[in-house]
């Protein structure tokens, strides 16, 4: 299991997590995606597909016992 982020100071907004990933991404105030909280943590499989949406990296993981 890996914790899904997103970085907003790269993220443009572009929906494209959400779109695909509606239970596990948002959009905050700032226009830019979140990773719903407990929706962080996710299966290797799936936290690998949602970092390659991203058109622009802004969605990385790490491992959970972090
Ligand atoms: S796919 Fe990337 S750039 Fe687009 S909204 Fe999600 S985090 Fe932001």
């Amino acid at each position: 299991m890996e914790k899904l982020k997103v970085n907003s100071d790269i993220c443009i907004g572009c929906g494209a997590c959400a779109a695909t990933y509606p239970d596990i991404f948002m959009f905050n105030d700032e226009g830019t995606a979140e990773v719903i909280e407990d929706q962080q943590v996710q299966p290797e499989d799936i936290v690998e597909e949602a970092t390659g949406i991203c058109p622009v990296g802004a969605i990385s993981s790490e491992n959970e016992e972090n």
